[in-house]
């Protein structure tokens, strides 16, 4: 599968799952024989170095840029006053992009064009093609200006793009912005696909802060689906079984769209010049703590609950006691990540159970605490049963790959479309957004591993999980999309 040195330069958002979602597929386009240019910005890339240094490989390579923020926290501050924590990390973002825009620029023209005009210093040809997350506008702006062709990557659902493009028939209908006091279980007309099972409070975070139309969240999502658009081709992570339902509604607006995923599966399938796993990338911004493996090898099988809320979500001490209480309250072992700083105030998990004084020590025992998991590997253990994740699209979808039925608790961006497709489209597990008490966190586990249904998630999540391995196989849909893909980048070098 060897190409004739096509160099390909992918572009991702500097965060967790944006920056592992575009290293496996770039790690795709290496096996397939493409020169591969991986953008990072230099805070996320010293980060990635220190917890999991990537291999070094011919025709790989990274370039950082700066991302122009400040190393303090100076936009917190300048935030205004009471915004929620999705609110917050969303503004994060748009700083981020913003200040990408002005202070990067320069830094990343130099990539697509060496800085004297002549040659790539490692010999490598001009780019041919940069895959550029559809979020990141500077990542168009300048491929354009310098007429080198550009393919969006969408790391989110494809569910929430649906929803993000529906924003013009949304404003039209009136159902955005919501009104004061808006009952969110109202349903919403609109969006292609997803008439009869979406209500308000399933929209993505961006119509949920929405006050007026000219918001910045909605403005920036409306420039995201303008690049979405501008790009040559769609590339989602996502397969045709899993989104068979938004999968035709997308290409309505993007035509050429591939649904290549999920990456790792196919990189196994295909094999491509007997790739192993050290010379992958395992893409982690923290730590991993294996300790849990162990630990899950003593609990018996489908016994264990996996506990993990992604990269970003804070919680509170409140709401980390509430779930802690559910949790042991279904007596059940549980797995739990929790990343240095996730939850508010920064206090350590002794220091916040230790004064609950109505918890005996053998349920304490059920509890097992990490920093940071590698959360493939156990999704894949034969003990985990059930996952209560954020439903950020990377856990959900390496969740639908284990075949691990779900709880879903989802915090901003596209979690709340994703946990409701989790519960009324794939049927794996049951939606528990907006709540978080401990009786509801009990109920809605138990439902998931013990109760009527419990044997239908199972069902449906095996399936699923068998559906997408088939597709990952010579002949099957994402393999044969990925085959395109690489036609289609060819194309463009000739
Ligand atoms: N992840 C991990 N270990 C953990 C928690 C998460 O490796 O302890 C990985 C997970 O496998 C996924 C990514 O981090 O690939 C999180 O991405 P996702 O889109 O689910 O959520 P985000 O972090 O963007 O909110």
């Amino acid at each position: 599968m060897e190409q004739a040195m096509i160099h390909v330069l992918l572009f991702p958002v500097p965060a967790q799952g944006h920056v592992r979602a575009m290293l496996k597929l770039a790690d795709l386009l290496h096996a397939s024989g493409f020169c591969v240019t991986f953008v990072n910005t230099e805070r996320s890339h010293r980060r990635f170095l220190e917890s999991s240094p990537p291999p070094e490989r011919p025709r790989f390579r990274f370039r950082t840029i700066p991302d122009g923020l400040p190393d303090d926290d100076t936009w917190r501050r300048a935030a205004p006053a009471g915004l929620s924590a999705d609110a917050l990390t969303f503004l994060l973002f748009l700083e981020l992009f913003e200040s990408m825009r002005t202070r990067s620029r320069e830094h990343y023209r130099e990539l697509l064009v060496p800085a004297d005009g002549g040659r790539d210093p490692d010999r490598w040809p001009p780019v041919a093609c940069v895959l550029a997350d559809s979020s990141v506008p500077l990542a168009f702006e300048v491929a354009e200006e310098l007429k080198v062709p550009v393919m969006n990557v969408a790391t989110n659902s494809a569910c929430s793009i649906m929803a993000h493009l529906a924003i013009p028939e949304l404003i039209k209908r009136g159902e955005i912005p919501f009104p004061e006091d808006a009952d969110m279980d109202e349903p919403v007309r609109g969006v292609a696909g997803m008439e009869s099972f979406l209500r308000r409070r399933d929209l993505p975070s961006s119509f949920r802060e929405a006050k007026s139309l000219d918001d910045r969240h909605l403005q920036f999502r409306m420039t995201v689906n303008s690049n979405l658009v501008r790009g040559s081709a769609l590339i989602l992570n996502t397969e045709e079984h899993i989104d068979s339902l938004i999968l035709p509604h997308i290409r309505h607006v993007c035509p050429v769209t591939y649904a290549p995923g999920p990456p790792h599966l196919l990189l196994k399938s295909m094999n491509c010049g007997g790739v192993d796993d050290t010379e992958t990338s395992s893409a982690n911004l923290f730590e991993v703590d294996r300790s849990c493996m162990a630990w899950l090898d003593s609990q018996p099988d489908k016994s264990v609950v996996y506990v993990s809320l992604g990269s970003i979500t804070v919680i509170s001490k409140e709401t980390f006691l509430e779930f802690w209480h559910g949790l042991v309250g279904t007596g059940r072992p549980f797995l739990w990540v929790i990343r240095r700083g996730m939850v508010e105030g920064g206090m350590e998990v002794g220091e916040m159970i230790g004064d609950e004084a109505d918890v005996d020590e053998a349920a304490r025992q059920r509890g097992c605490f990490v920093g940071w998991a590698p959360q493939e590997e156990v999704l894949a253990h034969a003990a985990v049963g059930c996952f209560l994740t954020h439903c950020g699209w990377n856990s959900t979808l390496e969740s639908m790959v284990a075949g691990v039925p779900m709880v879903g608790w989802p915090f901003f961006t596209d979690q709340h479309i994703n946990s409701r497709f989790v519960s009324e489209v794939w049927k794996v597990g049951v939606d528990m957004k907006d709540l978080n008490g401990r009786s509801v966190v009990e109920r809605m586990v138990r439902e998931v591993m013990e109760g009527e249904r419990a044997e239908e998630f199972r069902k449906n999540a095996s399936e699923m999980a068998l559906m997408v391995k088939r597709s990952s196989e010579e002949g099957g849909s994402s393999y044969t999309s990925f085959k395109n893909l690489i036609e289609h980048i060819k194309s463009l070098s000739s």
